[in-house]
């Protein structure tokens, strides 16, 4: 009602007189900033509205544009963001046999670990992660569970976890070691150190039953059998790294995992009835497939369309086994990797089919992917009208390596089982069966996860926003090239405004494990999906983001980033300043909203009043709208906030009368409140 007052108001009066009571109604409208008024009779002109002019009662202590407060450079990690000269990080190779009792929902297993001190360090404990002990009826994360928490079925009095036994180094003087466990935690105290450079080996047994909850693993009974899903699954050593010592975060159940990267060579033990995928490649397909699904593996590796090699009908059957009694030992390798997963089942169908990477020194390989899935998974048939899992895994490959970097494994699972969606190398879990958006958008998620955080190896367990916003980024692109549309945020805008308007908004930089649940997809996800897409295409470009975000893949491939080892190299690498956007969007929760005070005539020119009405800062993108129908679109820099509030710009000199002006006209920015965001 007030709008159409005013406008019937503004068609009768001169546009001078309009000035005054447009900016005096806008700025009493968005808080009593008084005073713009005159400022603009007093014909001030162009630029900021008196230096200085702010908010009142709103200045935080800290500008906006502050220079961020990071750690200091050091050899190991330079001011550029790069790894320095003095860069290391500790290696662990895992040789593991495993046996999965599928009677009893228990797994058994004997590991034996080498650890490569990397660092310039001695050690003389040692930590490790067992996560299992998540699942104990006493664990923190039981405990500090709430409903409709990340947790799901713990209401049940399962009480699960490791018990692990015979742990002992090895090699000369190989003697019992003493574990004391704290939690989903363990320190193992060593006869001698670990001198700089030196390796440490030494083994254990351990078992446990997979729980009845859902939390990134776990049993799912289907029409012809049961899917296992094998993650976070074994006694691992914590990360020791140059900003934390030993990472020894627990594991609560939202922060996912920061591990070390190696190598895996597991044997796993299951029913001849079952086909076992895993992380890394099979080695011995001549004792546990049949000869016929070794020969459509070939085909497959070879073929652009999927291939069958379980298919509808011979699924279940005795054909699909080399024999169907006693056991088959799956023996599996894998290099460069952060961790180790598997699934298996005798309800697996599977299909394949290979994909072309190219190699950042030229070489050209195929990659074999892969889908595992049962019966009433009907949309990741390969002949579902949708095109199926194998298509859509097939398309991620091929879009992220030519996007970030080559796809650096032979090969790549996809299983559908019980849990919704989750990655790890080599091997992603995708809970949907029925939905094609759905298997599709969690397809391209998961193994986006190759790049973000198998790749780039960030802390999980701190920032997962630096591995599920990357990813939720890059998918964004992703999606849009599988199903021919446009890159599209609505889903990201709404939710980064939602959180912003909330009564108590939390940062990015939250820590999952503090982070309230219904925040965790909106911040981690969305929220800094869109800020990078924001990067990209609205404030550096599409050139200068890709060439720094690339920068920063390549860097760190294969090691492990720290946040400001990210904000370090998009800035020194796009030549860019961008502390106000790191703290506005990330370290802050600060929310947007800029305005449109009015417009106003001076010599000939017309001006356009704008006002930044919250703490987060961003670049002012008009489109204005002359009578005479032509169009134009300004973009004003960000840094005009650097010293006001409030700011004027010419957006006419030529004397043709403005229709409207709108800020942000694609609506593309998360501005809480965009009824003020037009004049006309
Ligand atoms: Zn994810």
């Amino acid at each position: 009602m007030m709008r159409a007052v005013w406008s019937a108001v503004w068609v009768a009066v001169s546009v001078w007189m309009l000035i005054g009571a447009a900016v005096g109604c806008a700025s009493s409208a968005s808080g009593g900033a008084g005073g713009s008024g005159r400022a603009a009779r007093a014909g001030l002109g162009v630029g900021a509205v008196e230096e200085g002019f702010r908010r009142e009662g709103r200045q935080p202590v800290v500008s906006i544009f502050e220079a961020l407060d990071l750690p200091t450079p050091t050899e190991r990690r330079l001011g550029s963001g790069a790894p320095g000269p003095g860069y290391w990080q500790q290696r662990v190779d895992y040789t593991i046999d495993a046996r999965l009792n599928a009677e009893a929902r228990s797994v058994s297993a004997r590991v034996r670990v080498v650890y490569h001190n990397n660092s310039p360090d001695e050690l003389d404990y040692m930590w490790l992660q067992l996560e299992q002990n998540l699942f104990r009826t006493d664990s923190i994360g039981t405990l500090q569970r709430t409903p409709g928490s990340v947790m799901k079925m713990l209401e049940s009095d399962f009480d699960g976890g490791y018990t692990v036994t015979n742990l002992r180094s090895e090699g000369v003087g190989g003697q019992p070691l003493s574990m004391r466990v704290y939690d989903t935690l363990a320190r193992v105290d060593l006869a001698s150190p670990i001198p700089a450079g030196g390796r440490f080996e030494f083994s254990f047994d351990y078992e446990f039953v997979i729980p009845p909850h859902l939390r990134r693993m776990g049993a799912e009974e289907v029409e012809q059998g049961v899917i296992f899903e094998l993650a976070q699954w074994f006694p691992h050593v914590c990360n020791y790294d140059d900003v934390n010592g030993w990472n020894t975060k627990p594991y609560l159940g939202s922060g996912e995992f920061y591990t070390n990267f190696g190598s895996f060579d597991v044997r796993i033990t299951v029913p001849a009835t079952h086909i076992v995928s895993a992380t890394g490649v099979l080695q011995n397909p001549e004792e546990v497939l049949t000869e016929i699904q070794r020969e459509r593996l070939r085909t497959a590796l070879e073929s652009d369309e999927p291939v069958r090699i379980v298919t509808r009908d011979e699924v279940g059957g005795a054909m699909v086994r080399p024999r169907t009694t006693g056991e088959l030992t799956w023996h599996f390798k894998a290099d460069d990797v952060r961790t180790f997963a598997w699934a298996s089942s005798e309800a697996f169908l599977w299909d394949a089919v290979g994909v072309d990477v190219t190699d950042r020194d030229g070489t050209a390989r195929r990659v074999l992917v892969q889908s595992f899935y049962p019966r009433e998974a009907t949309v990741w048939d390969m002949d579902h009208a949708g095109g199926g899992a194998t298509r859509a895994g097939k398309h991620s490959i091929e879009f992220y390596s030519d996007f970030l970097w080559p796809y650096p494994y032979p090969v790549m699972s996809n299983i559908n089982g019980p849990e919704g969606g989750m990655e790890y190398p080599m091997i992603v879990f995708c809970g949907s069966r029925e939905n094609v958006d759905g298997m599709v958008g969690v397809t391209d998620h998961e193994i986006g996860h190759t790049w973000f955080p198998m790749i780039v190896n960030s802390d999980e367990r701190r920032y997962m926003w630096q591995d599920e916003g990357f990813n939720t980024f890059i998918n964004i692109y992703s999606l849009a090239a599988y199903r021919g549309e446009e890159p599209n945020v609505e889903r990201h805008l709404r939710q980064a405004v939602e959180i912003a308007s909330s009564v108590h908004p939390q940062p990015i930089m939250t820590e999952p494990d503090r982070m309230w649940s219904r925040w965790v997809g909106g911040l981690n996800y969305r929220k800094t999906g869109l800020g990078l897409y924001l990067l990209r295409e609205k404030i550096l470009g599409r050139e200068r983001f890709d060439t720094a975000f690339g920068d920063y893949v390549r860097r760190w491939a294969f090691k492990h980033p720290q946040p400001s080892d990210f904000f370090r190299t998009m800035e020194d690498a796009a030549g860019a300043d961008l502390a106000w956007f790191w703290r506005g969007w990330f370290l802050e929760a600060a929310q947007l909203d800029q305005a449109v005070a009015g417009v106003f005539r001076e010599d000939g020119r017309t001006i356009v009043v704008l006002d930044n009405n919250a703490r987060m800062v961003m670049p002012v993108f008009l489109r204005v709208t002359f009578k005479d129908g032509s169009v134009e679109n300004l973009t004003l820099p960000v840094e005009i906030w650097s010293t006001t509030d409030r700011w004027r710009a010419v957006i006419d000199k030529s004397g043709r009368e403005v229709r409207s002006v709108e800020i942000d006209p694609e609506g593309v920015l998360p501005d809480m409140d965009r009824s003020n965001n037009r004049w006309r």
